[in-house]
């Protein structure tokens, strides 16, 4: 549905289903099998050899999994989109189809904790090493980083969590001059706050664990193409070599540029990594992240709105010691934030609890309204002490890299009334601070 220059608004409702072709069902149905009949020998036939398009098998596509895929490439006005079975999955799978075989990624310090532990743990086992760069707000100084072998550059729109914005136009010409995507993990923003394809993105992920499904009760993961990337320049070799199981009606093989150049990393990230590492979102999430990217700009707005005031309170607190938001990050963040977030920087943010370490549990177990745990992006407010819980695999170092000292905060608002969540912060805070 893109398709018809709908708005954003009717997107998120409609795009990419077709009641008619699902017995009329108004909503969305979830197609719980694990395989698909095929009909006929030549309808299996032409299945197999990708002449005609349709599901085989649910760990490579499912119908309701395929209408979150396009509902979300039309949100994002992505040539192609894949789902996962969460944002790991999502994130893992690309960097892999993206540097497989060898080579360097090149990433900012301000990242989510677990992709952090992953670039540490697991890339370098698969030859793939991590080079960290602190210039990401220095586009010219990050371009002398970029080495022959680095195969893409990777970045939070608004980093996990101390909100950090990239100037994602920037970073995408200065990859674009070296043959490599930029790759946005866009988890905090969403969709409807920023759009990384239209600044020059090539790859967007999502985990839609958070603001796009917006209810914390499913884990889901998403992967977007711009299909403007252009993968054939020989630095990726895994593009255009050819397969036999891509071959034409001839038999002749084909390399995966060949046979879907619109999307062609979606495309193999489907038919190499989906696949066989098998990491399938099941269609009843799948129903889930639909049913809630129905409300997202309407939460998103009240998310935002809620936010603001909050932030207002705790910039007056007596003890606090620092908040950070997109806008209130210095002169950068301001202008980043005018020009990537115009209509809200979010619903997550940080702030810094005056006393430090002693002070933080005794506010946090003070709490009766947030919830304290590992989330973002919840119709629920929730809260959580980064250093030591989402951040806590990062080393002393690493955490004073990441710009995240040991009195660090993260909140996650939701929809409750704002008035509420100001009197439990406040309550909370003059608690933890009586003796
Ligand atoms: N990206 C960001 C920015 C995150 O905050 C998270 C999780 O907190 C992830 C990715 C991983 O997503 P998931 O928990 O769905 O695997």
């Amino acid at each position: 549905m893109s398709e018809d220059g709908y708005q954003f608004d009717t997107l998120k409702i409609r795009a990419g289903y077709n009641p008619k072709e699902h017995n009329h069902a108004v909503s969305v149905p979830i197609y719980q099998t694990a395989a698909f009949d095929f009909g006929s020998e030549k309808r299996a036939e032409r299945l197999f050899s990708y002449r005609e398009a349709g599901f085989l098998y649910s760990r490579i596509g499912n119908p309701t999994v395929d209408v979150l895929e396009k509902r979300v490439a039309a949100l994002d006005g992505a040539s192609g989109a894949i789902a996962f079975a969460s944002g790991m999955a999502a994130i893992t799978n690309t960097l892999f189809n993206v540097a497989e075989g060898g080579g360097r990624i090149l990433t900012s310090p301000f990242l989510y904790g677990g992709t952090v532990d992953s670039f540490k743990k697991l890339y370098p086992k698969f030859g793939i090493a991590i080079d960290w760069s602190d210039n990401f707000s220095d586009p010219e100084k990050l371009e002398k980083e970029i080495r022959s072998d680095t195969k893409a550059i990777y970045v939070e729109s608004i980093s996990n969590p101390n909100t950090e914005v990239a100037d994602i136009a920037a970073l995408a010409d200065v990859a674009h001059r070296h043959g490599i995507p930029l790759i946005v993990d866009n988890t905090f923003a969403t969709p409807y706050l920023v759009n990384p394809i239209a600044f020059g993105a090539d790859i967007v992920l999502y985990s839609a664990t958070k603001n796009l499904s917006g209810h914390g009760n499913v884990i889901a993961g998403l992967v977007l193409e711009s299909g403007k990337f252009n993968w054939r320049s020989g630095k990726f070799p895994q593009f255009t070599e050819t397969y036999y199981t891509l071959r034409d009606a001839a038999g002749k093989e084909r390399s995966f540029t060949d046979v879907f150049p619109e999307f062609p990393f979606t495309a193999r990230l489907r038919a190499v990594y989906l696949n066989f590492f098998g990491a399938a979102l099941s269609p009843f999430s799948a129903y889930l992240v639909l049913l809630g990217l129905e409300t997202l700009s309407e939460r998103v707005r009240k998310q935002v709105a809620n936010t603001e005031k909050i932030i207002e309170f705790l910039k007056g607190n007596e003890h606090v010691s620092w908040v950070k938001y997109p806008p209130l990050n210095g002169e950068r963040g301001k202008r980043l934030a005018a020009r990537y977030l115009p209509k809200g920087a979010g619903s997550i943010f940080s702030f810094g609890l005056k006393g430090g370490a002693p002070r933080i549990n005794p506010f946090l177990e003070s709490l009766k309204l947030f919830n304290f745990h590992v989330n973002v992006g919840d119709a629920k407010s929730l809260i959580v002490n980064s250093p030591k819980t989402t951040h806590s695999e990062l080393t002393p170092q690493e955490q004073g890299r990441a710009q995240l000292p040991p009195e660090t905060i993260r909140v996650s608002i939701g929809l409750e009334d704002p008035d509420d969540l100001i009197a439990d912060l406040k309550q909370a805070l003059t608690t933890a601070f009586a003796s």
